[in-house]
């Protein structure tokens, strides 16, 4: 008998989850304006928001808590980060942030102007934030694939290489630099090939331009490139790591992410004068360029979580459980972002909830479903996710409406997925008598998925 796939840790500490009740969640959803990020977290029971700073640490991690140095400057815990960043990133220059969408701060003052295009593989929603906060313009140039979630692509995260050409033909005077998401977050956690970050290289030098990597799954994506990419099945993920590096002049890092950490980010980059001139905005937004917003304990653990975090066995242990829940909404039929992706299934909102109008946001409708049905939260990755037109101020209907439901690391097990896809399996039985969805009563002008407010249409 073939043995089946188990994974590759023991609890040693657990944390309880509370049941409630369907009318406990009438209530609090309600309370809740139907805005899922506003439900206190013991309202949940298992909690999908997102895989944010939401793992599970190992005992290494925890025990280099007790070893951190809180010095204000030069501390210990800041050399061994840079240590870890140099072994495994092999970035001479970095500077600790407190999480990814600060570094993309600091970065992007040095990088972006008004007027400024940046391309790049589906931006993801802070990082647009941030560009669009400088009056510059996220030139989305991912595969058009990407948007059909029924397609099987084996690296559906792909820049679109023609269409990237064509844009830098056109505006290179104006990017500063093009964008390589790893994983493509807003793509369904959709991989990059390889191949596909040569591309972006090539075209980066034809242009003199410079590459920068968002990376909070780069792991995740170098797993998929040793699973799937011809070429790769003998290198070590460490290996593939420094090789999609090799083509970065600088990156982002939610540490969050794949360094399985509850909180911290940086920059990195091989220049120093970039890492000069983004000192200055370190120091003004994050702290001093030895900290950066992060406590010497945390920055101790990151470094452990960096290496960890890129261990085969770890993530093969990870991205099979994304795939298991997966499985099991094939066997029920729910439509999801084909293949299922590194960190998250995200649900096809628009095939699943067909009555219910755009304008009334399917996807988040889904989730409120799904909450009521069973307390399990996932976030919408839609309409309300999309935010208005900088400049029209009209709602932003993207291709892609999905519930996205994400996975902590570490921290859930597969019996926790079969209530999960029960309870899908239960709203997408009665997905026919769902006819109304949401409108939007408050909102703020920028990433307004956080704080808006909801009512039901009657
Ligand atoms: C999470 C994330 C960010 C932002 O990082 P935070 O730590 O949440 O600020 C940026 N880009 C991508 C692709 C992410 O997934």
């Amino acid at each position: 008998m073939n043995l089946p796939f188990a994974e590759s840790f023991k609890i040693k500490m657990v944390e309880p989850i509370r049941r409630s009740t369907r009318e406990e969640r009438e209530k609090w959803m309600k309370d809740a304006n139907y805005n899922l990020f506003k439900l206190k977290s013991d309202y949940v029971f298992i909690d999908l928001l997102t895989d944010s700073g939401t793992g599970a640490m190992s005992d290494k991690q925890w025990s280099e808590l007790m070893l951190g140095d809180e010095s204000y400057a030069g501390a210990r815990s800041y050399y061994n980060m840079k240590e870890a960043i140099k072994t495994i990133l092999n970035f001479d220059y970095f500077l600790p942030t407190h999480q990814g969408r600060a570094a993309e701060n600091v970065l992007f003052s040095v990088l972006i102007k008004e007027g400024d295009i940046i391309p790049g593989n589906s931006h993801f929603d802070t990082t647009k934030g941030h560009i669009e906060f400088r009056k510059a313009i996220a030139l989305d140039v991912t595969i058009d694939e990407a948007k059909d979630t029924q397609i099987d692509l084996p690296f559906k995260g792909n820049h679109d290489l023609k269409k990237l050409e064509d844009a830098m033909a056109k505006h290179a005077d104006k990017v500063p630099f093009i964008l390589v998401t790893v994983t493509n977050n807003t793509a369904g956690g959709q991989p990059v090939s390889m191949e596909c970050i040569k591309g972006v290289r090539a075209i980066a030098d034809k242009y003199k331009k410079m590459v920068v990597f968002d990376s909070a799954r780069f792991a995740e994506n170098a797993y998929f490139i040793k699973t799937r990419e011809k070429g790769y099945e003998n290198k070590t993920i460490k290996e593939i790591v420094k090789e999609m590096y090799s083509y970065a002049d600088a990156m982002t890092m939610s540490a969050k992410k794949d360094a399985i950490v509850n909180m911290g980010g940086f920059i990195a980059t091989k220049h120093q004068d970039l890492f000069e001139k983004a000192c200055m905005f370190n120091i003004m937004f994050e702290g001093y360029i030895t900290y950066g917003g992060m406590s010497g304990r945390d920055m101790n653990a990151l470094a452990v979580g960096l290496d960890e975090g890129t261990e085969f066995e770890y993530l093969e242990t990870r991205i099979k459980q994304v795939e298991y829940l997966g499985k099991k909404l094939d066997e029920y039929g729910i439509p999801y972002q084909r293949p299922a992706g590194g960190h998250a299934i995200f649900i096809d909102a628009k095939k699943v909830l067909s009555n219910v109008p755009r304008e009334q946001f399917p996807a988040q409708t889904l989730g409120v479903e799904l909450y009521l049905e069973a307390g399990v939260r996932g976030v919408e990755i839609g309409a309300i996710l999309a935010d208005r037109d900088p400049v029209t101020r009209e709602n932003r209907f993207p291709e892609l409406e999905l519930l996205r439901l994400a996975i902590p690391r570490r921290t859930y097990t597969n019996n926790h997925m079969d209530l999960v896809a029960a309870a899908l399996k239960n709203v997408y039985d009665r997905r026919d008598a769902i006819t109304k969805g949401f409108t939007i009563v408050k909102e703020q002008p920028i990433m307004r998925h956080f704080t808006v407010d909801l009512e039901r249409v009657k």
